[in-house]
């Protein structure tokens, strides 16, 4: 008898590198208790409180051994999460709606730790940042009390895969990336910022892998191929042993990023955070591409002061002398929504009040950054650039390069996000000194398809030939009007992807440092002639599926190099 061939799962690969591990499941968020369940009429009321305090010192105990195994502020963080596990606020108010409001003891959990962080958020400041780990305590203890799994990412001996519907971006960005070899996960969008985390973080991750948990048994070996988009559940022994040859080739990148006939495309790199530009330049990028400044407001409950703000600003930049640093002002809303910049509730967010539309709403915001990035730029050597996300008008970009110019920001630039900007970008090119296209939001507008949706994970690709056509109508107006044009989206890190877009005029590709020696093994490759000919054929394409094998086809270092 023939094995059975395995079983292969096929989803969108977001971030690349093949990994053979067994699967872990991510547990289900802790639902909240139904309101107003009580203890059945005869309970001993006393045994059920005292289960509290007993779940209390369990999940405290948890996360004390925790802390003993991680370093660093991870660790500082699980103890002072560990203190609150058994903080008396919390228990005893626990406790007390037990006795008194015989409650069962997982809602009387819940409401306590309601009551504790409308105390914290009512304090303000930094005890309105508590509400979060406060949460987190909550569904612990339900956990503990109800018998199901803690929530969190799980807690295992050897590395695995875990597997999920969906995860957070703030899971993603905060895993222990030892012990989380890859993701997978059914749900999820290939331009979601948790694909955009796992690229950063180099974990290989497949998205939309619809089917992935039909059977799927806690600790069976699976090959995760971030590159083909494939979850393999019962692989053969060979298989697993490629995967793990493949993971032990380490590429570098020594810059700068060139096509084989010496065509110079600046390779940059996508950062949040100093740290990350740190790394970023260890890497041997050429410069930062995109620093979304984001990420340094995202969880506070008030915009950081410009003092504060120049202080990362000159880490960022300090990084990488005489070089350049594009820095992106705010980005709020959407998927990054921001208390301090929220407004009225929108039905549609991705299409609201985001990026730079709500400098019309917060003036004050737009008016400390820019003042912040002239003083930080100032105190440092960087080429600084600014530019402004979500820019949709002529005037708009008209408007910002004003702003920036009244700050002596001469480098003014937009980002291509919208379709409107991609088709107007030679009169706004006219203003803007330069344009950054964002794929990963270009792709979400011109194909009508949210980023975070699973369900719409086909159409959300840069492949889509009616997004490579808005790419070249971009690189068209910056031609006409003398201006550079990059790529920053997520597009920009897949190495056959980076072929067409510097085949369609692109002149810099700035993504995750992870990235930069793969795209520039695959750059020097071809010629400049040969980037423009696969670009045409992508154009010609009548879908996204036949742009990129047709230029896969005519890539064959892509397979010899494991891309
Ligand atoms: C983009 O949209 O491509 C982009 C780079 O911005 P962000 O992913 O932060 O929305
Ligand atoms: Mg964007």
């Amino acid at each position: 008898m023939s094995p059975q061939p395995p079983t292969v799962v096929t989803g969108i690969g977001v971030s690349p590198g093949r990994v053979a591990a067994p699967a872990v499941r991510m547990p289900d968020p802790v639902p909240e208790p139904p309101a107003g369940r009580r203890l059945a009429p005869g309970t001993d009321h006393d045994a059920e409180a005292a289960r509290i305090g007993e779940a209390a010192e369990r999940v405290k105990a948890g996360l004390d051994e925790l802390a003993d195994r991680t370093e660093g502020d991870a660790a500082d963080l699980l103890r002072t999460t560990a203190a609150m596990a058994t903080d008396p606020t919390l228990v005893d108010d626990a406790v007390a709606r037990v006795m008194s409001d015989h409650l069962v003891p997982e809602r009387a959990v819940w409401e306590a730790a309601a009551s504790v962080s409308a105390q914290f958020e009512e304090l303000g400041g930094l005890f309105a940042e508590r509400t979060r780990d406060v949460a987190d305590v909550r569904d612990r203890l339900v956990a503990e009390l109800t018998g199901r799994a803690a929530p969190g990412v799980p807690e295992r001996d050897q590395p695995f895969v875990l597997v999920a519907v969906d995860l957070a971006p703030a899971v993603v960005a905060t895993m222990d990336t030892d012990r989380v070899l890859a993701i997978a996960t059914a749900e999820g969008g290939p331009t979601a910022h948790t694909a955009i985390l796992a690229r950063a973080r180099g974990v290989p991750a497949v998205v939309a892998a619809r089917g992935l948990l039909d059977g799927l048994a806690d600790g069976a070996t699976v090959v995760v191929d971030g590159s083909a988009g494939t979850v393999t559940l019962d692989p053969s022994d060979d298989d697993v042993a490629a995967a793990r040859a493949l993971a032990a080739l380490v590429r570098t990148f020594t810059g700068p990023g060139r096509t084989a006939d010496g065509h110079h495309v600046e390779l940059l790199a996508n950062v949040g955070d100093p740290g990350a530009a740190e790394s970023a330049a260890e890497a041997g990028a050429e410069g930062v591409g995109l620093f979304r400044t984001e990420f340094e407001f995202l969880d506070r409950s008030e915009a950081p002061s410009v003092a504060e703000q120049v202080r990362e600003y000159r880490r960022v930049f300090a990084a990488f002398p005489d070089r350049k640093v594009v820095i992106r002002t705010l980005d709020a809303g959407a998927d990054k929504p921001m208390p301090f910049v929220a407004g009225d509730p929108e039905v549609n967010p991705a299409l609201g009040v985001r990026g730079l539309r709500t400098a019309a709403v917060h003036p004050d915001i737009l008016e400390d950054q820019l003042v912040a990035i002239a003083t930080a730029a100032q105190a440092e050597s960087a080429h600084v650039w600014v530019m402004a996300p979500m820019v949709s008008t002529v005037d708009e970009a008209q408007d910002f390069v004003a702003a920036c110019a009244r700050h002596g920001l001469e480098q003014a630039g937009v980002m291509v996000e919208v379709p409107s900007a991609a088709l107007m970008s030679g009169p706004i090119l006219a203003h803007a000194r330069f344009a950054s296209i964002g794929t990963n939001d270009l792709v979400q507008y011109t194909m009508a398809a949210d980023r975070l949706l699973g369900a719409v994970a086909h159409l959300s690709q840069a492949w889509q030939p009616a997004v490579l056509q808005l790419v070249a109508a971009t690189c068209r107006g910056g031609a006409a009007q003398g201006r550079p044009v990059g790529v920053c989206g997520e597009a920009a890190a897949s190495p056959a992807m980076a072929v067409v877009l510097v085949g369609l005029g692109v002149t810099s590709l700035s993504m995750t440092p992870r990235a930069l020696a793969d795209v520039a093994a695959v750059l020097e490759t071809v010629t400049l002639d040969e980037c423009r000919r696969l670009a045409g054929l992508a154009l010609a394409a009548s879908s996204a599926a036949d742009a990129r094998a047709v230029v896969r086809d005519q890539l064959p270092v892509l397979a010899e190099l494991g891309l």
